[in-house]
């Protein structure tokens, strides 16, 4: 893993989109590219145009990278005192912030330091690193404005598939140890649940375990979302899985890599989400965010039938 270093200009962001999804007003990110290394991910394809790619001579589609700021907190710590309209701060919308190369410098840790000690905000931590529990005794000084959150992108059965796609995050067990602990410790907590990869972690069991792990844990909320088909991170998830051997899980993947099953895949997995959410918690909880761009007719009139728990995103928004 080849680590860079590039000095970043912003502290804490706006953010409307993630606004939009209900999950922060604000973003942190420690640098432009994550070492947990994930196929799927969409970082490089946000962040493309960045200078910070060119200047470390990096592909910003490529792997076994990372591009990190270890001074982001420095700038953190100046626009947490200036901002003056406080909110939600998520750490991190584009990076993670408990990732290896982050971890170096304990960027999860003091960014949430320069955060908490002014007033007015509140943060929401995401990560698939179960490293963050070493900074759970900060977060116990101000457990009421700090939301514990450790993606979950399949259950503990199949976690060998999943370090052939998210090879430098923590395993999913320790993810969800962190978790646990989390919530023994009395900390705020919420569920995120995805990409829900076809083969992998869309069959109902497997959400049924997931959702019910997630209420056990005390989720103040549950966010689900379906994998992107845009860009080539379902490519790259195939070629792995061919690669490795996970031939009937690759087949899955290029699958859904056609518009129309990837639509019938999503309304599914939504059919699925909303079934256990139901079961096992209060689908009022439940935010299972959707572009409805993709969606064909058919299946954008299915889900709108039943669209409990839908956070309906992007330009087709429906506001009925
Ligand atoms: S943890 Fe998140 S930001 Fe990091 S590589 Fe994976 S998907 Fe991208």
């Amino acid at each position: 893993m080849r680590v860079h270093q590039y000095p970043l200009k912003t502290g804490i962001s706006r953010t409307p989109e993630f606004e939009k999804k209900g999950l922060a007003t604000h973003a942190v990110n420690v640098g432009t590219k994550c070492g947990h290394g994930c196929l799927y991910c969409s970082t490089g394809a946000v962040l493309r145009m960045h200078p910070s790619f060119c200047a470390c001579g990096e592909n910003p589609f490529a792997f076994d990278y990372a591009i990190v700021d270890p001074n982001t907190p420095d700038r953190v710590a100046q626009d947490a005192a200036r901002i003056q309209e406080r909110g939600l701060v998520q750490v991190c919308t584009l990076t993670d912030a408990w990732a290896p190369e982050a971890q170096e410098h304990q960027l999860g840790r003091r960014c949430l330091e320069a955060i908490l000690c002014q007033p007015g905000w509140t943060v929401r931590i995401l990560t698939k690193n179960g490293a963050v529990a070493g900074d759970f005794d900060l977060i116990e000084r101000y457990r009421d404005r700090v939301l514990v959150g450790l993606r979950l992108t399949g259950t503990p059965d199949e976690e060998e598939i999943l370090k052939v796609i998210e090879p430098y995050a923590s395993p999913i067990r320790e993810r969800m140890v962190a978790l646990c602990e989390a919530h023994a410790r009395g900390l705020r907590t919420y569920g995120m649940l995805c990409p829900f990869l076809p083969g992998i972690a869309d069959d109902p069991e497997q959400i049924d375990e997931l959702v019910r792990f997630a209420c056990e844990c005390g989720a103040e909320e549950i966010f689900a979302e379906a994998v992107n088909r845009r860009g080539r991170g379902l490519i790259l998830v195939q070629e792995a899985l061919a690669e490795h051997g996970y031939h009937p899980q690759a087949q899955a993947i290029a699958t859904i890599r056609n518009r129309v099953r990837w639509s019938r895949y999503i309304v599914d997995v939504i059919n699925r989400v909303q079934h256990s959410v139901r079961q096992f918690h209060d689908i009022g909880k439940l935010r299972f965010l959707l572009y409805p761009g993709d969606l064909t007719p058919e299946d954008l009139v299915r889900v709108r039938k039943d669209d409990a728990g839908v956070v309906w995103l992007g330009k087709k928004q429906i506001t009925e």
